[in-house]
């Protein structure tokens, strides 16, 4: 599981992150909602240690993800990431692109990597895109591609930041769709998003961001039915 206690995270003057307590159980799907500069990508980056903190902690099975004798690396591949623009290599094939982190980082075999590669490109509807090159696909198919290759890795949480947010309309429900997969599938997944149809219908729980402060948790019912905070109210009166 994730335990985040009291994190505090600060730019310079500027105090991003406020105190956040937050307990994500195995096999959850937690959506985090919240205005622009609310803190949201900030938090995942502090997840997996691409942000250091200034004051409280994160663990991720039991592992304190801050803490300088963590191995940075190992933490990362239990958690998978897939950001809104994924820049894949555009020199490797589709199943290249795919099988690389697992060859490199996790040193499986070329073979080993192959099978992974295939495995989840399937999984998320590319089966018939091995050979082609990244550039090739529609966007949809490239944010297909990044879950794919963070699959790969063999994650135990997806942690999504806007993973639809650069895509045309007409793409963004294919990418969601993978998502939902995936949630049904069991996996714990972390997804900042704008999608409050997702949020509504896949979260178990739906955390709502203001200022750097997790304003509201609460299951999408309460949420988006019955929201406790005037803040979460206002917000989602402008989003809808
Ligand atoms: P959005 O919905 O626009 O993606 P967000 O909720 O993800 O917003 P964050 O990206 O977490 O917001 O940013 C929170 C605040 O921290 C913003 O004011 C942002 O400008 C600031 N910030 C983020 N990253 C940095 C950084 N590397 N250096 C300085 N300030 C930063
Ligand atoms: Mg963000």
């Amino acid at each position: 599981m994730i335990q985040v206690r009291d994190l505090h995270k600060h730019f310079g003057d500027l105090h991003v992150l406020k105190g956040i307590n937050l307990d994500v159980n195995k096999g959850e799907v937690l959506s985090v909602i919240g205005s622009s500069g609310s803190g949201k990508s900030t938090l995942l980056y502090c997840l997996n240690s691409l942000e250091q903190i200034q004051q409280g902690s994160v663990h991720v099975d039991g592992i304190d993800v801050h803490a300088k004798s963590t191995d940075v690396n190992k933490l990362r591949q239990k958690l998978g990431m897939v950001f809104q623009q994924w820049n894949s290599f555009p020199h490797l094939t589709v199943l290249e692109n795919v099988a690389l982190a697992p060859r490199i980082v996790k040193g499986k075999s070329k073979e080993e990597a192959i099978a992974m590669a295939e495995k989840q490109l399937k999984h998320v509807g590319l089966g018939d895109k091995f050979k082609h090159y990244p550039n090739s696909l529609s966007g949809g198919q490239q944010q297909r591609l990044a879950i794919a290759r963070a699959l790969a890795m063999e994650p135990e949480y997806m942690l999504f930041d806007e993973a639809t947010s650069a895509l045309d309309p007409e793409k963004v429900g294919e990418v969601l769709d993978t998502m939902r997969l995936l949630a049904e599938e069991g996996m714990t997944m972390i997804c900042v998003t704008h999608e409050m149809g997702f949020a509504k219908e896949v979260s178990d729980r739906v955390a709502y961001f203001h200022h750097g402060i997790m304003e509201e948790i609460g299951p999408p019912e309460q949420i988006f039915g019955a929201p406790q905070s005037e803040h979460t109210r206002k917000f989602l009166a402008n989003v809808r």
